[in-house]
């Protein structure tokens, strides 16, 4: 489901100014007057990207970011972060393939799946993706079978406190028994250049990372004393898109990164370090507008009084569009809030709940958020969209996925051609 998402045309209009919230806001209003019933839709600022990217360069000179396509794989997002120069994190053959059709080198590209098919194994091999991940013995075979001049990158468990993303279960060598998987490749006389992890899930403590590193570090001396000669350290993603209220930021982590690179794999002595962000270079980007198209009046029964009326909402995006994230844990960080759009918006407001447009009873978007009374045909729309949105969205009940509409300034629509 996640992969046939039809993709909009992609002209991309120039308009230098979607900096500010306002500029967005007004932007929405214009596609809206442009046609009678839009259906639902993404406004897209390209610069934003842009401006991520120079923030990182600026923040954690040190790390390469290799962008997790999986997170967003729109045309004109993978193409803008190719042309800013980052390196690419692909989960599949297909995510590879489109990051080369757009030119970009494979020194620029990581398959990172640590269980990969053999059938894009073999892709890789035949395109020299040679860059890829491992972290059991059975992916050594098939990799050894497959394509054993590869270059690998040992994969470990992050430094486990509570919060840490549940799937660090999933992949991920256990600490214990790096040292024999090592041994094994090196029987297998294959190439292993690195160690990655991946923190993940938008990360609430940041000294998870440098908790890791130093295990990395370890790692490194471990593999030093076994003859190899590892240079590449892959600190993964997990990095915030937009900073929370009483969450760390961005720069938070790069501070906790620098000092712990600083610590562990100091400059002189020149390792390559790179990160895996997703979330981080696409999450505010995108500005969803939706609009409510169903509307039913609770009213309790022990009181007649309006004050105490509450409201649902039948919107035109739901969990199997755009919101599919929702039903994950974190869904508070990569989901935005609702915003009416309407500009004289009026008090009071009343407990109301968002459900989504198909005949799902799990399509529940928001219960009990205090809005204004809305009407049929009302727009509302949500800050934040970028992250584990359209990529995840069905046509489920027969309901398109929304429209997009990408912004850039001259500045990069001239740099990306076509
Ligand atoms: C999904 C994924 C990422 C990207 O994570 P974000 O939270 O989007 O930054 C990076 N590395 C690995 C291994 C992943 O699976």
């Amino acid at each position: 489901m996640a992969t046939a998402h039809p993709q909009s045309p992609q002209n991309i209009e120039k308009n230098p100014g979607l900096h500010s919230h306002h500029a967005v806001l007004q932007v929405i209003k214009e596609k809206i007057m442009e046609v009678n019933d839009r259906r639902p839709f993404y406004i897209v600022n390209l610069d934003d990207i842009v401006d991520k990217h120079k923030q990182w360069l600026a923040q954690m000179p040190r790390v390469k970011p290799f962008y997790a396509v999986k997170c967003n794989n729109t045309e004109p997002v993978v193409k803008t972060i190719a042309a800013l120069g980052a390196g690419f994190y692909c989960a599949s053959s297909a995510e590879f393939q489109q990051v080369l059709n757009l030119g970009v080198g494979t020194d620029r590209i990581k398959y990172g799946h640590p269980c990969k098919d053999p059938q894009d194994i073999k892709l890789a091999s035949k395109q020299g993706v040679d860059l890829m991940a491992f972290d059991n013995e059975c992916e050594l075979f098939k990799i050894k079978r497959l394509y054993p001049s590869a270059r690998l990158v040992l994969r470990i468990q992050p430094q486990d406190d509570e919060d840490v993303y549940k799937h660090g279960k999933m992949y991920g060598c256990a600490l214990d028994q790096c040292k024999e998987l090592l041994a094994k490749a090196k029987e297998m006389e294959l190439t292993v250049v690195g160690v990655s992890f991946h923190i993940g899930g938008l990360c609430t403590d940041y000294m998870a990372y440098h908790h890791t590193i130093r295990l990395c570090r370890d790692i490194f001396d471990e593999a030093k004393s076994m003859d190899y000669n590892l240079n590449l350290l892959d600190i993964g993603g997990g990095f915030a898109g937009y900073a929370v209220e009483n969450n760390p930021t961005f720069s938070d982590a790069a501070k906790v990164i620098n000092m712990a690179l600083d610590e562990y794999f100091p400059k002189e002595e020149n390792f390559e370090v790179i990160a895996e962000p997703g979330v981080y270079y696409v999450q505010s980007a995108f500005t969803l507008a939706l609009r409510v198209i169903g509307k039913r009046v609770l009213r309790s029964a022990t009181s007649a009084k309006v004050s105490e009326q509450s409201y649902f909402y039948y919107v035109n995006d739901g969990i199997h569009g755009s919101f599919c994230i929702i039903k994950s844990f974190m869904a508070d960080k990569l989901v935005g809030n609702f915003h009416v759009l309407k500009d004289d918006v009026q008090m009071p407001v009343y407990q109301s709940t968002l459900w989504g447009p198909t005949l799902n009873p799990d399509d529940l978007l928001a219960q009990n958020i205090q809005l204004p009374e809305l009407d049929i045909g009302d727009w509302l729309y949500v800050p934040n969209m970028g992250a584990y949105t359209i990529v995840l969205a069905s046509s489920f009940n027969g309901i398109a996925p929304p429209e997009l509409f990408y912004f850039a300034s001259d500045e990069i629509t001239s740099g990306l051609g076509d």
